[in-house]
């Protein structure tokens, strides 16, 4: 069986100590080492460090991640003295299992040192093969050990969180339905009570009208309904992701046409593209959904007369999707929270919605593998940009 290699790094200041652990570590054949000798703790640390730069503090270090299995740590260094030197070695670099060295006289320091979290302690003068292998073997598997525990404590309190997280989702989505769905019921019920005990004494327009506020309000709780339906979607089962191949340019201009139709003559929204190739590879329904609640926010948002801008640009394997308005803007405090569930800006006003859609547009675009980007000034206007890979 092939031998596993570990990694050790010495860090010891006296060069007879360290030439013992060399002649010890060169007849202890049952493994195979690499040792790093340095002498001071600063240089300890940094080398350590090398390999773990990259990773969030948060991140436990895997063995394969890091570049010494273990420390043999002297307490006694030219830049650190005592139980010190360990502490400020832990908390520097938290992941790698120590064993102290120490000298005959050291004992207590030891016990100290175990306690601060060493794995192991060696004596210097009692140094044999057997104890030294023994020592590294043990404090390695107990340090894996230990990162086990830290990993599953980290995998359930990340399970946690979700479920606080859903918890809230749901009595957020119970006070909203219970606020959003009676808002135009209470309209259906009036306009229907109106249109009851009044039809003689109504003109035509009036009642055109309260038909109207019925239709209103219908439309409005489907598209609520049809929100959360696909939210749901997208929080049980997985959302499906079904890429074809699209000419964008040409699928852009059919839906502006309908956005038109549907904005009437109070809002223009004006399109331009710019690029080579218009073949792109991505999911028709996904990406509607994505420019219809884009387009549809910067006209509600807006102020009539007022005009829309999408631009498409395809270039660099990239479709860069950008709707501009300058409507109302939204307040910089409100502005990270865009996209989480139900959140609506402070200066919505009367102006209607649930604050799903932009949800709903995060998720789609992260199924496309892309990113969105949201630019905004109060009175000024805003600006998303949603950029997706063309394939
Ligand atoms: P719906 O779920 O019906 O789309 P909504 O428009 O309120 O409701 P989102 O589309 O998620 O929800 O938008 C969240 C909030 O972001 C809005 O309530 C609004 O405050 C703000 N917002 C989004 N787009 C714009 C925009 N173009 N201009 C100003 N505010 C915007
Ligand atoms: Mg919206």
């Amino acid at each position: 069986m092939e031998k596993l290699t570990i990694h050790i790094l010495l860090v010891e200041d006296s060069a007879s100590d360290a030439y013992l652990l060399h002649r010890i570590f060169l007849h202890a054949h049952q493994e195979q080492w690499e040792m790093l000798h340095v002498e001071r703790l600063s240089e300890a640390i940094e080398a350590s460090r090398d390999s773990t730069s990259t990773l969030d503090n948060s991140q436990i270090v895997s063995r394969s991640q890091r570049r010494f299995d273990l420390v043999l740590l002297d307490l006694s260094l030219p830049d650190s003295i005592g139980l010190d030197t360990l502490k400020e070695f832990q908390a520097a670099v938290p992941d790698i299992p120590v064993v102290v060295l120490t000298g005959l006289d050291d004992e207590d320091l030891a016990l100290q040192a175990l306690a601060e979290g060493a794995q192991d302690y060696l004596v210097k003068d009692q140094i044999t093969i057997q104890r030294l292998v023994r020592a590294i073997r043990y404090a390695i598997e107990r340090s894996e050990i230990l990162n086990q525990v830290r990993e599953s404590e980290e995998r359930t309190r990340q399970a946690l969180a979700k479920e606080q997280e859903l918890n809230e989702l749901k009595s957020n989505f119970v006070a909203m339905v219970s606020h959003e769905f009676r808002t135009p019921m209470t309209t259906i019920r009036t306009a229907v009570e109106i249109l009851e005990y009044n039809n003689d004494k109504l003109t035509n327009d009036r009642r055109t009208k309260y038909f109207d506020r019925v239709q209103n309000a219908i439309n409005q709780m489907l598209h609520l309904l049809d929100e959360i339906l696909f939210l749901s979607k997208t929080e049980v089962t997985k959302l499906e992701y079904n890429p074809t191949l699209l000419n964008l340019e040409n699928f852009c201009n059919e839906l502006i046409d309908i956005l038109q139709l549907n904005a009437g003559s109070q809002h223009s929204i004006v399109f331009t593209f710019q690029g080579e190739s218009t073949q792109a590879q991505m999911d028709e329904d996904l990406l509607n959904c994505i420019l219809t609640n884009l387009i549809s926010n910067a006209i509600k948002y807006s102020p009539q007369n007022h005009t829309i801008w999408f631009d498409l640009i395809c270039k660099d394997r990239l479709a860069t999707f950008q709707v501009r308005d300058q409507g109302m803007g939204i307040p910089l405090k409100d502005q990270t929270r865009l996209f989480q569930t139900f959140y609506r800006a402070s200066n919505v006003g009367v102006i209607q919605g649930t604050g799903l859609g932009l949800t709903i547009v995060k998720k789609c675009v992260e199924l496309h593998g892309g990113h969105i980007q949201l630019e905004s000034e109060p009175n000024v206007g805003t600006t998303v940009t949603v950029t997706l890979p063309l394939q």
